[in-house]
């Protein structure tokens, strides 16, 4: 064989790797020669062995999250993280190298309920009857089906053929369903009636879901049953409504949901703005069976979450914006101001203004909004230059026409440090 791989004694005592620890070099090494059986690297000394296992140690030591300018003109691009954080609540979580009271009444001095404080907020901003927290929305639907409809008790969850959507990254709420639940669909993939539930509703049907159709919506021939229909129908049987509504179009409109559904639940990091976790509200009685269930244990938050969260809401109920909803708010004053400092400061650049659609990520519906965007259009490969701003950490769209850098979601004090990427690479 060609290329033969060093021994390994002699890469690890390698002069170039005596600062390393030895135990982790062993192991990328292991893998290395294992990859190199498949398909040879080129290495072929020595040295370049030793290269090669130092980059592969650096690069598994570098931070663990590199800062990207967004470019994109997607807000709450799950790719990028979702929704970025209030600086100001982050310099908080220093706290927590110390010893905190995540589960003590400081009162008392007793063990106490970790999601105490972040279910009163959630009480009091949404008005609702008892809230509790949970790692992401997609637990939610999964403990919410596993107390309710479990499919080791033969239960069954209803849920129309219109809801059947994928949402981004794969994901499928009704896969999620599967797992937990014995799912029966109803209606058709456009039109689904109340008749439809009716004649489904079985002796072991206990769950009725509806799941936000996101970033995906149906015009035309089209019937779907209200919120108001499906809590008549199942409080007549004494069952269950549950609506998932994904990124939480808004408050009001939460506070609406409620007076509709059993259960309701959303994710935190999308319209809320916040960290990742589940956000389940509802009557007292469901959200106390939902707590009880052993699987909660398995999606509770933890003290990151939860004291982000809090800090969030407790910014919501005081009135103030969180950064995606400061994107959101911009008018077309703001972001037309936005687009011509940052071509003002590209300076001799080539690069054209033109109107662009945001996007709200996270699974949104009808979510173009307008914007600018700067095109570069350089005399060189596009992709490559895409490629290479990338790379310098500008997320930005690649296009037939040139690249795209959309201000919608650069934030201004950013802007002179893109401008010198920009720059910079071209
Ligand atoms: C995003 C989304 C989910 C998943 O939420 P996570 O918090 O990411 O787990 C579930 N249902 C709907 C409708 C969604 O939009």
């Amino acid at each position: 064989m060609k290329n033969r791989p060093p021994a390994m004694h002699a890469l690890l005592n390698a002069p170039a790797l005596q600062d390393y620890p030895k135990a982790p070099l062993k192991a990328l090494a292991t893998a290395l020669f294992k990859a190199h059986q498949v398909t040879p690297f080129a290495c072929a000394s020595l040295n370049e062995w030793v290269e090669l296992v130092k980059e592969r140690y650096d690069s598994l030591m570098s931070p663990p999250l590199k800062l990207l300018y967004n470019a994109t003109g997607v807000v709450l691009s799950t790719n990028l993280g979702r929704a970025p954080l209030e600086a100001s609540h982050l310099k908080e979580l220093e706290l927590l190298s110390d010893y905190v009271n995540l589960e003590v009444d400081m009162q008392t001095g007793k063990r106490a309920n970790r999601c105490a404080l972040v279910q009163e907020l959630l009480k009091v901003l949404f008005g609702a009857e008892d809230a509790l927290v949970l790692n992401n929305n997609a637990s939610a639907l999964v403990l919410v089906a596993s107390v309710f409809a479990p499919k080791a008790q033969n239960k069954e969850t209803l849920l129309s053929y219109g809801q059947l959507v994928e949402i981004g990254g794969h994901f499928r709420a009704h896969e999620l369903l599967d797992c937990v639940t014995n799912l029966k669909f109803v209606g058709s993939t456009n039109k689904t009636y109340l008749q439809d539930y009716q004649h489904a509703l079985s002796s072991n049907t206990t769950l009725i879901v509806s799941i936000h159709l996101s970033n995906f919506s149906q015009q035309g021939f089209v019937a779907s049953v209200g919120a108001k229909e499906l809590l008549k129908l199942t409080t007549a049987h004494k069952i269950l409504f549950y609506e998932d509504l994904g990124s939480l179009q808004s408050v009001p409109q939460v506070q609406k949901s409620l007076k509709h559904a059993h259960l309701v639940s959303f994710s935190a990091d999308k319209l809320l703005g916040s960290v990742q976790g589940g956000v389940v509200l509802g009557a007292s009685e469901c959200i106390q069976k939902l707590a009880k269930h052993p699987l909660y244990r398995a999606f509770r938050a933890d003290k990151i979450q939860l004291y982000m969260l809090s800090k969030s809401l407790q910014a919501h109920i005081q009135g103030q914006t969180n950064p995606t909803q400061r994107f959101l708010a911009q008018d077309r004053d703001a972001l037309l101001n936005k687009a011509l400092k940052l071509l003002q400061l590209l300076g001799g650049v080539r690069a054209t203004l033109i109107e662009t659609t945001a996007l709200v990520g996270g699974g949104v519906a009808d979510s173009g909004l307008k914007s600018f965007g700067l095109l570069l259009t350089p005399k060189r490969n596009f992709k490559e230059l895409h490629h290479t701003l990338h790379q310098q950490g500008l997320a930005c769209v690649l296009r037939y026409d040139g690249v795209l850098v959309d201000i919608f979601a650069l934030f201004e004090k950013d802007l002179n440090t893109i401008a010198s990427i920009i720059k910079n690479t071209l």
